[in-house]
């Protein structure tokens, strides 16, 4: 049986999932909530939706990993998550990336999730040029390369203008004299980059599956 949260200091949000940052698992918390049973006696319960307690700060609410039972504290204000301590991990990348890439692109998601902008978008750029190169564009620099993709037919003229936007911010990250990459820059390059791969790779592997089963049943 749920016990009695009299506290006025509690307030429900929705159920959160994260990557667990102790076991990596995709998993919905459980949150536990402290109580004062019939006896007056200190208890604990969890609850599969979030439990807050409030300071002068925030809401804090400690949530267990239903795989590991490791926990995490989450930091709410004005019922958004603004922390969680330790991170969790960022969502896994398609393993139809080829692995250089693939790699360049989680390490993109690990730096955002630590709030590390400006080397998120220096990966995504990384991970744009390591396409290029894979693809078989002939020059040296990232600018000609996407050009020369786009001249040789293998990626299209907006695909080319997604690659160019996340050079530029990819510049910003690592030259001293240029503006600063926001959070915002960091996920719209990281957004960009990812869609990028899943033109060039995921969609190609899925498409050619398709056809390969398509030929199965025949
Ligand atoms: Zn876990």
């Amino acid at each position: 049986m749920m016990p009695q949260i009299e506290s006025k200091d509690i307030s429900v949000h929705n159920p959160i999932s994260i990557n667990c940052p102790w076991c990596k698992k995709y998993v919905a918390l459980m949150w536990l909530g402290f109580y004062k049973d019939a006896y007056g006696n200190s208890s604990q319960t969890s609850f599969p939706y979030p439990i807050s307690f409030m300071n002068k700060k925030a809401y804090w609410s400690i949530g267990e990993c239903p795989s590991c039972n490791e926990c995490v504290i989450i930091k709410i204000i004005d019922e958004k998550i603004v922390h969680i301590f330790p991170n969790p991990l960022p969502s896994l990348t398609d393993e139809r990336i080829p692995l250089n890439i693939k790699n360049d692109i989680q390490e993109a998601k690990l730096c955002f999730s630590v709030g590390a902008f400006r080397a998120c978008a220096a990966m995504c750029r990384r991970a744009i040029q390591q396409a290029c190169i894979k693809e078989g564009a002939a020059k040296a620099d990232l600018d000609k390369q996407i050009d020369d993709l786009k001249a040789k037919g293998i990626i299209t003229e907006q695909i080319s203008k997604w690659a160019h936007s996340c050079r530029f911010l990819g510049n910003d990250a690592v030259h001293p004299e240029h503006p600063e990459v926001t959070e915002n820059d960091a996920k719209n390059v990281l957004n960009l980059a990812e869609q990028l791969m899943n033109i060039l790779y995921i969609m190609p592997a899925i498409s050619q599956e398709v056809d390969v089963n398509h030929e199965r049943k025949k």
